[in-house]
This record gives structure tokens, sequence and C-alpha cells, in this order.
């Protein structure tokens, strides 16, 4: 059976509000608030929301680049948010993070060998021909070639940035890959080139992606599974196949009805939410989406609906779902 490789559970990170003249500390963003999920060795893992629903909070949490309030975030069992300073930097060799703009990580000031040679340095990785030998190699795997070395980032597409910033989280050979948004800056034309690309290294690097995105439709071809997340919490789990094919809390209902249909001309009825999403400074009391949601009832406004499994693969934080084995 394929082991988790991560396991989170009960994560919160929150921020804090500070007013006033002495910065006193006066209420909680809750921008991740009691997520819990498991990542098997060799899957994707698709994190879906809005923006703001805490999605690449989340992710770097997950990193310690955001430190988390509460919660555990297991890696290979052993859990992360424990670790020194020292150890957590050693940790990062095998869990990366790629972001949605790649300038965020690539040094505009040095040029693409140099950016790429400094993971190996600074983990003390073989000597300068390795070392040379390892950045020619890797540029190559992502799709350049290696007079495209001695270039700067600026002068790279956005598509071909990517690659670079891909092979930079690959120096190290990671297990762990948190891409936050890797293509939603890019044409539609170079997202799927990006996102083949990706699935390949997964293939020959044996990596584990937890993979945030905005919009369902880009995770449906790349993810094993997807939770589906809502002002700090996640609504719905479920393999992607259940999740498309019967999408069960409304939040996630009225989402799918956004995404454009596969068959051009297909009648699709389109669920228009009413209202803004809250502010996760003030999150409603029960269910976080009962502002919004169009089947809310009172025990909604009170309750709070925990995660709770429906079928195989498959679980919904919502009270219109009886717990699988029940009702
Ligand atoms: Fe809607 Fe209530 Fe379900 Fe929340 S718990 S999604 S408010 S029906």
């Amino acid at each position: 059976m394929t082991q988790n490789l991560l396991e989170v559970n009960e994560l919160s990170t929150y921020y804090p509000i500070r007013k006033g003249l002495m910065q006193r500390e006066v209420g909680q963003v809750k921008a991740v608030d009691g997520v819990s999920f498991a990542v098997k060795e060799g899957e994707s893992f698709g994190i879906v929301g809005e923006s703001g629903c805490g999605k690449s909070t989340t992710g770097r949490s997950l990193l310690r680049l955001i430190e988390p309030t509460a919660g555990q975030v297991l890696f290979q069992g052993e859990d992360v948010t424990k670790l020194s300073r020292e150890e957590m930097r050693r940790k990062r060799r095998e869990m990366q993070i790629i972001f949605q703009d790649p300038f965020a990580s690539l040094n505009p000031r040095h040029k693409v060998r140099k950016i790429l040679e400094e993971p190996l340095i600074v983990h003390g990785i073989g000597d300068a021909k390795e070392r040379k030998k390892l950045v020619e190699e890797l540029i190559v795997t992502v799709g350049l070639n290696v007079s495209q070395l001695d270039r700067y980032p600026h002068q790279f597409s956005g598509g071909q940035r990517q690659r670079i910033a891909i092979a930079k989280a690959l120096m190290l050979k990671p297990k762990l890959i948190v891409a936050d948004e890797p293509v939603s800056a890019l044409d539609v034309s170079i997202q799927s080139q990006i996102l083949n690309l990706m699935q390949d290294l997964q293939e020959s690097f044996k990596l584990t992606y937890v993979f945030i995105a905005h919009d369902l439709s880009v995770v449906k071809h790349f993810c094993d599974r997807v939770a589906v997340m809502y002002l700090g919490r996640i609504v719905e789990i479920a393999d992607k196949h259940s999740l498309y094919r019967d999408p069960q809390h409304p939040y996630t209902q009225a989402l799918l009805s956004a995404a454009p249909s596969p068959e051009p001309g297909a009648a699709k009825e389109r669920i228009l939410l009413q209202g803004e999403v809250p502010s996760p400074a003030n999150v409603p009391a029960g269910c976080v989406f009962n502002t919004r949601c169009p089947a809310a009832t009172d025990r909604c406004r009170t309750e709070r609906p925990v995660l709770q499994q429906t079928g195989d693969d498959h679980f919904v934080a919502c009270h219109l779902y009886p717990a699988a084995g029940q009702g």
C-alpha cells in the first residue's frame, strides 16, 4: 500500500490584527483554521479555492515559510513544526516550493547558472565540477539549453522562467514540491507545456506534488485528489473523479458550475452565489459558508460541520450529508 508522505493535522495559521499606538492585538485573521489532510507518496494533491481562502497560506505553512499557529505537519512521520530553524533549513532539501511568479525565487542580478548552483553550495553538495555537471543536466531536463545558463532571468519569457524555477526546486532532489499556482500567470498555450513538464518530472524524479490553484479545471487533469477550501477551512476532499462526477458541498457545486463545460454548447446550470466572501477576520459562526449557501438552515448558523466520509475517498463538511454508514 502507498504510504503517506505528508500528514497535516488541524493546521491553523492566524495573523494578529494590531491597532493603536501600542500596536495592541485586537483580533486575529484566521487564514487557515484547523485544516487536515494526507498526501500519499507519488500523488498530486490539489488545493483549490478562490483568492483569500487560505490555500497559499496552507502551502507556505507546510514548509514553515509562514509559521503555523497550531497543528502538526508530519513529513515522513516527523512533525516539521517542531524542528529548530537549522533542522528546518536542512529539511527543505526534501520540501521545495514553486511560486506563481518565478521572479519571487530568481535573483534578477544573478545569471541562471549561479541561481541553480546556489542551493547546491548552501547544502554543501559536490565540488565545482560536479555542481557544473548537475546544473547543466538539469537545465536540459526542464527543456532549456546549456547556452542559456549565462543569461539573466529577465532575458527569458514567463514560461521559460517557470522552467528555471522548476529546475531550481529540483536541484536538491526533493521528495515534495508545493506548487503555488505555478501556471496562473502564463498564457493558456504555455500552461499545458509547463503542466506536461511537471508531470514528466514527477515520474522521473518520483515527486509528490501539493498543487495549489484557484480554478478546478487546472487541477482536473493534473491531480489525483482534490481539497476544496473556503475561508480557511477544507469543505470537501475527494478523489478527482468522484469530485467532478458528484460534487457534494454546495460551494464545490457552485465552483464547478462556473467552470467551462468540456462539451461545447452543452447546457449547464450556473449556480450564482449571493454576496461576498466574508472577511477571515470575522468568520461566520457555524458553517463558514452559511452566509452564501442557498441551502443554509438555522443549524448551519450555529453548528460547525466537521469533515466526514460520505463515500469511497470522499469527505465533505456539510450538514446536508449523513456520514457513510449512517442514514
Ligand atoms: Fe450550506 Fe449548511 Fe451545508 Fe454549510 S452546512 S454548506 S450552510 S447546507
